[in-house]
């Protein structure tokens, strides 16, 4: 088991989906003031809408069907973005099901912090770990690194 560092202050990526953007904007106000103290990244759409509406600095990636979903799951997977929000649509089929399928499998297999609702995002953000250092214990992959191949 290896262990990754989590600073006080926190990379986040944000994503909603179309119909899920206004829910994403109203807690992102709310929370405005917790959010602010860390380093947000969003997908392209999300991003120019969170920077409107909270008037505070987001990295923005591509358009999520335009790759920025991937580009969320590379940062996951090399170790350099500590937690997701996610407000994807449970009654809405995307264009790109599967970049969402494979972003929140590569957030599994890296043990990120992921809240998929509204609920779940104000338990993450109130967590006393958001403001302090956090250890996170990183599954160990090394039997699946060594398998033999035959
Ligand atoms: P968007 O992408 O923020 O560019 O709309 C979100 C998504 O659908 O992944």
């Amino acid at each position: 088991m290896s262990e990754k560092i989590m600073n006080a202050r926190k990379r986040i990526a944000v994503i909603a989906h179309d119909r899920k953007k206004a829910e994403l904007i109203d807690w992102a106000t709310d929370n405005k003031e917790i959010l602010s103290k860390h380093i947000l990244y969003a997908t392209g759409t999300t991003g120019k809408m969170l920077e409107e509406a909270l008037h505070i600095e987001v990295v923005k990636l591509l358009s999520g069907p335009l790759g920025g979903d991937q580009q969320v799951g590379s940062l996951i997977a090399q170790g350099e973005m500590d937690m997701m929000i996610f407000f994807w649509d449970p009654m809405e089929s995307q264009a790109h099901d599967t970049d969402v399928k494979a972003l929140l499998r590569v957030g599994a297999v890296w043990n990120i912090p992921i809240a998929c609702d509204r609920a779940t995002a104000d338990f993450l953000v109130t967590s006393p770990y958001m403001n302090t250092e956090y250890v996170s214990n990183l599954p160990d992959y090394s039997s699946y690194l060594n398998r033999k191949i035959i």
